[in-house]
């Protein structure tokens, strides 16, 4: 509605002013004329405006001037109407384009005025188009004219330009030219000069090379021209060779190949590597390798030589030298392979006979040059053919055993030295065998032993003077071989000999020990039975005497009583002797019954430890241990398996006898002690008593066996054998260390047994 009504007010007010001014003007006007809204609505348009934009006035009242601007003026427009509004420009103009209705391009010339009101209030604006189309188009035209005119002129420019710079280049070439022209000159000079240089340079080196040169006449053979180096190795001045026959500087040994060369050259133009010998005026020659080319005619035919000649006689010596190096080589090989043959064949056989086939053969096979090698053996004054090879039946037959002193072989054993024939020809020596074998020479080669020759080895050649000293130096290693093997057959020899003696030697001891052996078993069997028997008996007479004695003691005890001080003072004493005799009787008589009981019976064995076994035995001797104030020390006791009252009674023997055999002066002090070596307990009973002498340790083990007297020690001679015998039957072992009147220390091993289970037999 505010819309509206202002609309109406503006309507209004362009009415009056249209009235009032412009309207007769503005209708007839031959430019396009408008009334526009702030917004740039159309609101009133003149007819002028509608041809030139081709819509209708009612048509151009609905839409805006910015529909009908073209795109890329409407930001120009709006800036400017933008401008227009802040009061910064009172009118504008400008040329735009409007898009037609039909579509084409409309240009124009704008001219855009703000009216206000009297507040300065914008109110429209007054816009005059003018159709500058046609004005444009000409221009346009003109300025594709002027820009065509330009392009043209900056054409004619750039041409001007080329055609200048075309020129300047010319000239600058056609300069160039000149000093190139200039330069050329002097070059040219100076090539003549250095030309002349080069010319007389190459005189110089071609007169003076190391090589060899020469040219020929292909058709004469005359020579056209050769250096100075070919002159004068020669002994020739230049002007003598040049004009001589081609053959005449080569050595007449080689005239066939320089006419087989010259003869090549002449149908190929070419003569490559060919080795030949020149003659110098001396006549002395020099090796030559010759290297030729053809000069030809323009039609191509041969005219003349163009040769180089080097000079290799250096070469040809140092090839000579190496050849003989790798001859001298090859022979050391080829022995060296011999000598390897023939010392495996001395190592592995003994049989000499063999090792001189191998010998002749290896000979044979690797030693070039040798027609035969044979090997004659001395026995006393016939020499036999043992090993041969490359000799004729002939030969063979006739020559199979040589009588002394015929021949080189009886001259080679008799002096026992090499006998080397460079020529059989001229050797009065050899026998009609050998010479009939048509060899020319030989050598023969002693084969000795400790001194004396007992043989020869024989070399034959169909060459003379086929063996120098190297072949002797070699020869006389493969004779030695020879002389080891026979060395070695001896040695076997001797050996099988003392060795079918030791043998038979050894049959016969072994059959004394066979002997031995089995006197000795049949001694042990009797030893042991009669020991059992022994044994058996001293069981049934002190078992069996007990008896009768305990009745003889007890009667002499009741005589004693009975008689003793109503006799005379002999009768006393003699029944002393009685009671005592029969008592002590009866002690040895139980002694020997508890010592043939040892191992009689079977008994419990167990795991016992010694500890307490040592303790038993302690306190059964606690009286005497109290009277003599004996001290007793044990630690750490092992656990043994035994028979507890068996270990009990051979710790009573060595823990009494240690108490009793004291030292009067001290108190005695025992010590027990256990350790383990090599699989065995090792128990020790040591005291500080009067000791024992070193004769007598063997023997107090016996049976009965004292070293002292029963006066002075009381005692039946028993309990170490007891001891002992009770030890042995645990497969232990019972022994003695003593030093006199400082004390005793016995000792004695029971196995060591791992398992429990492990018992021994029951003793
Ligand atoms: P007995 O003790 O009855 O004489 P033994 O067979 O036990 O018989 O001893 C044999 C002998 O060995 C003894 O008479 C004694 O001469 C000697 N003998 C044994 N043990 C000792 C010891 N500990 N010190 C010195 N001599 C000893």
């Amino acid at each position: 509605m505010e819309t509206a009504s202002k609309l109406a007010i503006e309507t209004d007010m362009i009415d009056k002013y249209i009235e009032i001014n412009f309207r007769k003007t503005y209708e007839h006007s031959a430019i396009g004329a408008s009334i526009v809204s702030l917004e740039g609505k159309w609101l009133d348009v003149n007819n002028s405006l509608t041809n030139i934009l081709g819509y209708a006035k009612e048509e151009l009242l609905e839409i805006d001037f910015q529909t009908v601007t073209h795109p890329e003026d409407l930001e120009k427009d709006l800036k400017l109407v933008k401008k227009l509004l802040k009061n910064e420009l009172q009118s504008y103009e400008m040329e735009k384009r409007y898009i037609h209705k039909n579509g084409h391009i409309v240009w124009a010339l704008l001219n855009v005025s703000l009216i206000r009101d009297s507040d300065n209030n914008p109110l429209y604006f007054i816009s005059q188009v003018q159709d500058i189309t046609k004005w444009k188009e000409k221009e346009f035209e003109l300025r594709d004219a002027i820009e065509h005119k330009n392009l043209l002129n900056d054409q004619l420019r750039n041409t001007n330009e080329e055609i200048e710079k075309i020129v300047r280049e010319r000239t600058s070439d056609f300069q160039n030219a000149i000093e190139a022209l200039r330069v050329e000159i002097e070059n040219r000079k100076k090539y003549q000069s250095e030309l002349e240089e080069s010319e007389q340079k190459f005189l110089d080196l071609y007169d003076n090379a190391p090589d060899m040169y020469i040219s020929v006449d292909s058709n004469t053979a005359k020579i056209l021209q050769c250096n100075q180096t070919l002159a004068s190795n020669l002994g020739y001045s230049k002007e003598e060779i040049t004009g001589m026959d081609l053959f005449h500087i080569y050595h007449p040994d080689c005239h066939g190949d320089v006419e087989e060369g010259f003869r090549h050259f002449r149908t190929f133009g070419e003569v490559k590597d060919k080795e030949l010998q020149l003659k110098r005026k001396d006549g002395s020659r020099i090796d030559v390798s010759l290297n030729t080319s053809a000069v030809r005619s323009e039609s191509g035919e041969i005219i003349r030589s163009r040769s180089n000649l080097r000079d290799i006689s250096r070469q040809k010596e140092l090839e000579k030298k190496l050849q003989q190096t790798i001859d001298s080589l090859s022979k050391k090989s080829s022995f060296e392979k011999v000598i390897r043959v023939i010392s495996q064949s001395v190592h592995n056989s003994l049989n000499p006979i063999e090792v001189l086939e191998n010998t002749v053969q290896s000979l044979i096979d690797n030693i070039g040059g040798i027609a035969s090698s044979c090997v004659y053996i001395a026995e006393n004054d016939t020499a036999y053919l043992k090993a041969h090879r490359g000799l004729t039946k002939a030969y063979i037959e006739r020559a199979k055993s040589i009588p002394k002193p015929k021949g080189f072989t009886w001259k080679t054993i008799s002096e026992n030295t090499p006998v080397y024939c460079p020529d059989i020809e001229k050797d009065d020596t050899i026998g009609p065998a050998g010479r009939e074998l048509g060899s020319k020479s030989y050598l023969s080669m002693p084969i000795n032993i400790d001194g004396k020759a007992i043989g020869a080895l024989i070399l034959l050649s169909f060459k003379k003077d086929a063996f120098d000293e190297e072949y002797i130096s070699y020869m006389d290693i493969v004779t030695q071989q020879i002389e080891v093997a026979f060395g070695n057959a001896n040695k076997a020899k001797a050996l099988a000999d003392s060795e079918s003696r030791l043998k038979s030697l050894n049959d016969a001891l072994e059959n004394k020990v066979r002997e031995r052996t089995q006197e000795l078993t049949h001694y042990t069997e009797e030893l042991k039975n009669s020991n059992r028997e022994l044994e058996q008996f001293a069981y049934v007479a002190s078992h069996d005497l007990q008896e009768p004695l305990r009745k003889v003691k007890s009667f002499t005890e009741l005589f004693a009583k009975k008689y003793r001080g109503s006799l005379d003072e002999k009768a006393d004493q003699y029944i002393e002797f009685i009671v005592d005799g029969s008592s002590r009787m009866q002690k040895l008589i139980t002694d020997l019954l508890e010592y043939s009981r040892v191992g009689r019976q079977k008994k419990e064995v167990e795991k016992i430890n010694l500890e307490e076994t040592v303790q038993r035995a302690i306190s059964s001797l606690e009286v005497i241990i109290k009277e003599s104030n004996a001290k007793i020390e044990y630690k750490d006791m092992a656990t043994v398996l035994m028979n507890e009252n068996d270990a009990y009674r051979v710790f009573l023997n060595l823990i009494n006898n240690a108490i009793k055999f004291k030292n009067c002066d001290i108190d005695p002090l025992v010590k027990i002690e256990s350790g383990e070596k090599d699989g065995m307990n090792i128990i020790s009973v040591s005291d500080n008593g009067i000791g024992i002498e070193e004769k007598h340790l063997n023997k107090i083990f016996g049976i009965f066996e004292r070293v002292h007297t029963k006066t002075e020690y009381q005692g039946t001679g028993i309990g170490l054998a007891i001891c002992k015998k009770i030890i042995e039957t645990y497969g232990g072992r019972i022994w003695v260390e003593s030093e006199l009147g400082k004390g005793t220390s016995f000792y004695f091993s029971i196995p060591v047994s791992q398992n429990p289970e492990d018992k021994p037999d029951a003793v």
